[in-house]
């Protein structure tokens, strides 16, 4: 199966994303997911015009990249190129072409990748070096280096993308063992959820099992740690909680973050302060002006007023209109 820029990029985001792509499944929809990508093809577009205006763009401007106009002499910039080689396919946002300075050697091709961040990620470069390496397999030159313009100023990062060429194939021969398996990778919701096209099957589908990856919280080593014990879900999870002294060491790091406790305290729908609360005793009435409506709290909770009004307020009250203070006409 040919592994595409979209199945590559996928799966350095989410080894789910890149199955779900390769099999078809329809997008279920994130409207911010949609403003990202509307985003960056703007940013893209115009990169590509400002490109143009600076190189010439005779030759090959855009489409399928012939392994002969590689090496013909008539182009200098090349935009919105599809790479394609035995296995790779690549949609290379622009190429440029620098002609040699040494006898007959071959012009030296360079890809382009366009990035609305002011910061280019791992990701932005693993994709560059993917299209350095579908560039170099389609036309036989060898691609040593890409660069990435970026940011609001139009930086120019210059990469080496032959040192990332190892990782690349790496990657490329996961994709490939997933796709040949056929098998779903295990469902594990994680950062890139609130910006992928997939978010809302997968939140359903995590929901339906339980899943721990539904704690954002958790990191992925403590998640298979307690997969490798046979928890698997949060309800199961809630089980293994027990009131324990808390060690000197994280004593001296604070109050750690129990997900157990958080499971527990969702199975049994109830709300458990984690340590003792040192609050203050005030006897304090509190007036509450909601849309004009006074309102009169009382009785028994804790209430500390700053210098700027109410700042903690803890406790169970009965709250009723107060008419005396504004009788009602
Ligand atoms: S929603 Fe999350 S888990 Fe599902 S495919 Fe997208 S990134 Fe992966």
């Amino acid at each position: 199966m040919t592994i595409t820029d979209q199945l590559f990029e996928a799966f350095l985001q989410c080894p789910t994303k890149c199955f779900l792509r390769a099999q078809g499944e329809p997008p279920t929809g994130n409207v911010y997911s949609d403003w990202v990508r509307g985003q960056s093809e703007a940013y893209r577009s115009a990169g590509v015009t400002r490109l143009l205006e600076r190189l010439s763009a005779i030759g090959p401007p855009h489409g399928l990249l012939d392994p002969a106009d590689a090496i013909s002499a008539n182009w200098q910039c090349a935009v919105e190129v599809l790479a394609q080689s035995q296995h790779l396919e690549s949609h290379i946002h622009a190429v440029e072409r620098i002609p040699s300075q040494v006898g007959r050697q071959f012009a030296q091709l360079v890809p382009i990748r366009f990035v609305r961040a002011n910061k280019p990620n791992n990701v932005d470069k693993l994709m560059l070096a993917f299209d350095a390496l579908a560039l170099s397999e389609a036309t036989g030159l060898q691609v040593a280096f890409g660069r990435i313009i970026h940011g609001d100023e139009h930086t120019s990062l210059r990469i080496k993308t032959g040192v990332l060429a190892g990782r690349v194939r790496k990657v490329i021969e996961r994709i490939g063992k997933q796709l040949q398996t056929g098998q779903a990778p295990e469902l594990a919701l994680n950062r890139h959820c609130g910006e992928c096209e997939f978010q809302a099957r997968c939140r359903q589908k995590a929901i339906e099992i339980d899943d721990l990856s539904l704690f954002s919280g958790m990191k992925p080593e403590e998640r298979e740690r307690h997969r490798r014990k046979g928890i698997f879900t949060i309800n199961q999870l809630s089980y293994t909680f027990r009131q324990r002294r808390q060690p000197r060491r994280e004593e001296a790091l604070g109050k750690p973050h129990y997900f157990a406790l958080q499971a527990l305290a969702i199975r049994e729908n109830t709300v458990y302060v984690h340590g003792s609360p040192q609050l203050p005793d005030a006897e304090t009435s509190v007036y509450l002006d909601i849309e004009g409506l006074s309102l009169l709290s009382t009785g028994s909770f804790d209430c500390v007023a700053g210098h700027g009004g109410v700042s903690l307020f803890l406790g169970r009250s009965t709250v009723r209109r107060d008419d005396s203070l504004y009788p009602v006409c």
